[in-house]
């Protein structure tokens, strides 16, 4: 049975269109368990039915057939979610006759649901004219095709081909990213450079280019290879191929070898990428064998895209003339920092978590955004859609009611932020005359929070990262200290904490590739910078120096601290960069150091280090990823990427508790820290100080001196006893409602 498994899904696979793999597939069921009917149906929930896909044996030779998920056999099968063995069909109190089907002369039906992540796709239908039960081996046979059959489905409509007979697609879900309504014109960002678009250029400075095309080929081979592990578990091991040429082509010293020649030849990198590109593909063109021939196109593709990455990797800012929703394949903090703020209404990624640095960046901005919706093959450019960041919702087709009502939405928004923040300057006092200490997050792009220096308390989160990102190599020591020295300058007097470099998971430098298999279990923030002392003792000096003469006080913060190994090391290189500037800048000063909390294993070690840091930062970002064992940044597993887990809390409730008892201070710092229903839960569990970014300010403050911390005191407590998420979220919504800010998570709706 197994040879014959195999069997099938090989020649299956080897089918490129979807509707003749279904075709294969009955056929070769059939011929497989030696039955004489074998039938796909599709579930169109929509229409709440079951549509004929595919079939071998039934004589059905219309135009479309469908069963109701109320109706028949199949229909049973739908709704149970379980297979069906029946040795005689038109005796089942469920068969339902369909003249049109001609499976009268069938009598034995054996069926199981087509089921992909728990969603069900379809069901599989083997029917055959003796009575008689198929056997246990014969059931599970079918069982293992139809998980088979479902990951094809799947796939194919996740590219947007939904295989239905009609299915109008007016809605499509996806994550909130940030809250927020947007209306407005699709654009898709097909700023993407057509490489016959090149004009011949001559090369300025020679070792530049020949850098920047090299940055290219390394991104475009970290990309491919990205792809080729992504389709790697599709069927369609064809589309594996063209990655793999592209691979090889790039690994191939000729070929680089000759773009650098055209460089040196004085050449601008994109010129010389277009002639050289040519030339190949001219020359594939010329070859007698078919094969080889139609290579040149593959080559053509290789150098198309590569002049995307050339052109990408160097942040140039997109033009535009209207304000638009973004749609992008996966944001990344580049893309975001390179359309102009005044030009984005809302912003949709069809991959992502909710939690990567880029959806952090959109929150700081405060653009309305939805990850992961299925809009894939849908010619969308220009289409006024709606965008709810509240629900992750995206209305293709909104009626003029739809319009009405969101517009309305989008008003009492509005009218909401112009109340909080025409009480921005007010205190972070709670009802019961509790001072909370509001601190900021930024650095991660260009957000406006200079303007909330004077609103707030400080600094609690300095990203140091993006300046990194955005060069086209480590930035040297002078240049770090003049950044720096901006920060620290525009802080009206008040501490700020600067994160040391924090690369490595999602975010990677496009001069220094990462290559691993589990990014955020890899090499990353301080593992990288300890590896790396040159980097970490230019920065601790760049940071240092910065803040000589600064009426602000600089804090340094060390990110992804796992063990006391790690701190003692980065304590030891901090102590040695102090020593070094000190040599040449008498006034430096020692500026305190502490942790980032977001590995769990620092829970436990926190009575261990209290004499060596001097505060804890807590990255609720991370240590929920590390503690639930969930991807932040995987769209697959979002769902249970819970910021208001039970196990999170109790987490938090040991952090304070610890650097309460050994006298550390601590603020917290991750998303949860901004978000309305995170901030209730934290204050109640004694946490008092918050960095969140500067688009949460204003709201965060607010809802703060509506609150009572007794309550919230109490509200925590109980909240740490229930079992789901979902009933802490509840709790902490109820609170807000009671006091008339439920609008503040979603206004109107619900
Ligand atoms: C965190 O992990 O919570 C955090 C603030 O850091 P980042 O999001 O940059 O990883
Ligand atoms: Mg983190």
């Amino acid at each position: 049975m197994l040879n014959q498994l195999r069997d099938i899904v090989e020649h299956v696979s080897r089918v490129e269109d979807i509707y003749q793999a279904l075709e294969v597939f009955v056929e070769r069921t059939c011929d497989a368990i030696n039955s004489e009917c074998c039938t796909i149906y599709l579930s169109n929930h929509q229409k709440q039915r079951l549509e004929l896909m595919a079939t071998k044996g039934l004589t059905f030779s219309g135009k479309q057939l469908h069963i109701g998920f109320n109706e028949g056999l199949v229909g049973l099968v739908h709704r149970t979610a379980k297979p069906l063995n029946v040795a005689q069909a038109s005796i089942h109190p469920d068969y339902k006759f369909f003249p049109q089907l001609g499976e009268d002369v069938y009598q034995a039906f054996l069926a199981t649901p087509i089921v992909y992540r728990k969603r069900i796709l379809g069901v599989v239908v083997i029917q055959q004219k003796k009575t008689r039960l198929f056997s246990d081996t014969e059931e599970s046979f079918l069982v293992t095709l139809a998980a088979q059959l479902a990951v094809l489905i799947a796939s194919e409509q996740q590219q947007g081909n939904w295989l239905l007979q009609e299915r109008k697609i007016s809605v499509v879900s996806g994550l909130s990213a940030c809250n927020g309504i947007a209306i407005g014109p699709i654009w898709q960002g097909n700023y993407e450079p057509s490489l016959s678009d090149v004009a011949p250029a001559s090369v300025i400075d020679i070792e530049r280019d020949k850098e920047w095309l090299l940055v290219a080929v390394e991104s475009a081979l970290k990309e491919f290879r990205r792809l080729r592990k992504q389709l790697d578990s599709d069927l369609n091991k064809d589309a594996l191929a063209i990655f793999d040429l592209f691979t090889h082509l790039l690994n191939d010293p000729k070929l680089r070898g000759d773009l650098i020649q055209q460089i040196e030849k004085g050449d601008t990198a994109d010129w010389a990428l277009r002639q050289v590109i040519e030339r190949y593909s001219a020359r594939f063109g010329r070859m007698t064998d078919v094969y080889l021939q139609q290579r040149a196109q593959d080559v053509r593709e290789l150098g198309q895209r590569l002049l995307y990455f050339l052109y990408h990797s160097q942040s140039q800012e997109i033009q535009l003339d209207k304000p638009v929703i973004f749609v992008v394949n996966e944001l990344t903090t580049t893309l975001l920092a390179s359309v102009p703020r005044d030009k984005l209404l809302g912003v949709i990624s069809l991959q992502g978590g909710v939690n990567s640095h880029a959806a952090i960046l959109s929150r700081a901005l405060g653009i309305p955004s939805v990850i992961g919706p299925n809009l894939k093959n849908i010619d969308a450019d220009d289409r006024h859609i709606i965008l709810d960041g509240y629900s992750g919702e995206v209305l293709l087709d909104p009626t003029e009611q739809e319009m009405v009502e969101y517009q309305k939405l989008q008003d009492e928004e509005l009218e909401v932020r112009s109340m909080v923040e025409s009480e921005l300057y007010l205190p972070a006092v709670t009802v019961d005359k509790t001072p909370i200490t509001i601190l900021l997050n930024t650095g991660l792009g260009p957000d406006d929070s200079y303007f909330y220096f004077n609103l707030v308390d400080g600094v609690g989160l300095y990203r140091t990262e993006i300046s990194f990102i955005l060069k086209q190599a480590f930035p040297s020591e002078d240049e770090q200290v003049e950044i720096y020295r901006k920060v620290l300058a525009c802080s009206a007097g008040k501490p700020v904490v600067m994160r040391t470099l924090d690369i490595g998971g999602d975010k990677s430098l496009p001069y220094f590739p990462m290559e691993e298999e589990n990014p955020f279990l890899g090499w990353r923030g301080i593992r990288f910078t300890l590896d790396h002392p040159d980097i970490f003792l230019i920065q601790i000096r760049a940071m240092m120096r910065a803040a000589i003469a600064q009426k602000s006080e600089l804090k340094v913060l060390l990110p992804m601290i796992s063990g006391v190994p790690e701190l003692d090391s980065a304590l030891a290189l901090i102590a040695q960069a102090y020593h070094e500037v000190a040599l040449t800048h008498p006034r430096v000063k020692k500026p305190q150091v502490g942790i980032m909390l977001e590995v769990p294993s620092m829970i436990y070690l926190l009575p261990v280090i209290a004499d060596r840091i001097d505060f804890v930062s807590v990255g609720t970002n991370d240590l929920t990823q590390y503690l639930l064992a969930v991807d932040r940044n995987n769209s697959q597993v979002s769902e249970l990427y819970e910021v208001v887990h039970p196990s999170v809390l109790l987490a938090l409730k040991q952090i304070q508790g610890a650097c309460e008892h050994a006298n550390i201070p601590v603020s917290v710092c991750g998303e949860l820290a901004g978000d309305p229903i995170g901030v209730l839960l934290l204050l109640g569990l004694g946490f008092t100080q918050l960095s969140m970014n500067s688009a949460n300010v204003a709201n965060i403050k607010y809802v703060i001196r509506q609150s009572n911390l007794k309550e919230l005191e109490e509200l925590a407590s109980q909240a740490i006893t229930k079992p789901y998420a979902s009933n802490v979220y509840e709790l902490a919504f109820d609170y807000l409602e009671g006091r008339g800010l439920a609008g503040f998570v979603r206004p109107g709706k619900h």
